[in-house]
């Protein structure tokens, strides 16, 4: 996708969810995307394009509002703006907004539970793009289920040793920093949880495997075998590394929804596009009645989505009301949506839909993962149904 990263149309910013400052967020990022500084990165070795990316991005100050200031309050992160972006960057360009989510997502519980210390030492490298930030939540065992991990952090004197794996982590094998979600013990299950910063130099710390997907980001497995760090590197309390990664996730999961708006909404361009263009039967394709209802429904479905998603970032950022239903809503609609625009669109293309090197081939495999990670489809379903159903 990078080779043609495109600036959005944004009808939507006049919508009632957003203030002035989000339109001047907008301008920026159409400056940026039409600066052409993500068509000069190579995309075909992901490693050193998450790197330039997330330099270029730090330079233009797009990261500020993923990634809080060490002195900010990370609760005020606004999730419309994180929302704004991701639309805006996946639009142009499925890794740039990979990227730009991993330094939001990996410094997260950093900047709700670090000391100062750590803050200071972290979230300003983070922001700028000198460094790349992960989030090692899941395990082989443990996805869906999180609070089933097996990674354990045993406090030993001023240390802690940390011994087991993550896996599926975005940005392993080149971050500089990574949030680390580890079992310590205090309580079962999810209350035994503490998050912890980890650097990749740190003793006993190792890439068990690289791990190759259908849209290429950087992705490894984590060893860590005796591991042992300060004990000022935990974040917030013993046992509060749960509540930790479910705040961060809160802050981000309607910012999946977003990304997946993005790409739905590059497919339906490319879609109309590629209908007015194209000629068959006399006509050209936009012309026949079947493609104009498949139009119509793309449109449709995607505005569907994006009322919810911008509904869940407001009630969050203006409300200050929890958000956790509307979230799954908006993540789970989005993404599903997104999954039927992009496949209505490659069917439009025909063969060319499915060749290497096509916009909505390339979108094909970006969204797929969209609908299992951070939450799967069917895990949204649950939150919704358990939150509907909590006494009142
Ligand atoms: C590209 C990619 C990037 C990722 N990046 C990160 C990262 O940076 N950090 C991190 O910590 N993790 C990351 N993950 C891991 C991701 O969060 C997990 O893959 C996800 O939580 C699902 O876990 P699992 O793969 O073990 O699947 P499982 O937990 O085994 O679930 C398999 C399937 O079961 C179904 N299912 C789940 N729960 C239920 C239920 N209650 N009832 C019925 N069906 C259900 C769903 O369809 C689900 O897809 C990433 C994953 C991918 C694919």
């Amino acid at each position: 996708m990078s080779s043609m990263a495109k600036v959005i149309r944004r009808e939507w910013l006049d919508w009632p969810f957003f203030e002035p400052r989000h339109r001047a967020i907008g301008s920026a990022l159409d400056r940026f995307v039409q600066s052409g500084a993500l068509d000069k990165i190579d995309h075909n070795d992901v490693d050193d394009a998450c790197r330039k990316l997330v330099r270029a991005m730090g330079e233009a100050g797009v990261l500020d509002c993923a990634v809080a200031a060490p002195e900010g309050d990370a609760t005020t992160i606004d999730s419309r703006s994180i929302c704004l972006s991701r639309e805006s960057l996946a639009y142009a360009d499925g890794l740039a907004d990979f990227a730009f989510a991993m330094q939001g997502l990996g410094s997260g519980a950093i900047a709700l539970g670090g000391s100062v210390e750590l803050r200071k030492a972290v979230l300003p490298k983070v922001r700028s793009g000198e460094w790349l930030a992960a989030f090692a939540l899941s395990e082989k065992e443990a996805g869906s289920d999180v609070a089933a991990m097996s990674c354990t952090a045993r406090a030993d004197g001023d240390d802690y040793v940390i011994d087991g794996e993550k896996t599926w982590i975005s940005n392993g094998g080149i971050a500089d920093v990574y949030t680390l979600f580890a079992r310590t013990g205090e309580a079962p299950g999810a209350r035994g949880i503490s998050a912890f910063v980890v650097f990749p130099d740190d003793p006993g710390f190792s890439i068990a495997e690289r791990i190759d997907v259908v849209a290429p980001h950087p992705l490894a497995t984590l060893r860590f075998t005796g591991c042992r760090i300060p004990a000022s590197r935990r974040l917030g309390a013993p046992g509060g590394g749960f509540k930790l990664a479910m705040q961060t996730l809160d802050i981000f999961r309607a910012s999946v929804a977003a990304a997946a708006l993005g790409f739905a909404r590059r497919a339906l361009d490319e879609a109309l596009w590629h209908a007015k263009s194209r000629h068959m039967f006399g006509a050209t394709l936009g012309d026949l009645q079947l493609t104009q209802a498949a139009l119509g429904d793309m449109a449709t479905e995607t505005d569907a989505a994006a009322l919810l998603t911008y509904r869940a970032a407001w009630r969050r950022d203006v409300q200050k009301l929890p958000t956790t239903r509307e979230a799954a809503m908006a993540k789970l609609t989005a993404t599903e949506t997104a999954q039927r625009v992009i496949d209505r669109a490659v069917q439009m293309f025909g063969g060319r839909g499915v060749r290497k090197g096509e916009i909505v081939e390339s979108l094909y495999r970006e969204i797929r993962a969209l609908r299992i990670y951070e939450g799967a489809t069917e895990v949204q379903k649950l939150i919704v149904a358990r939150d509907l159903l909590k006494p009142r």
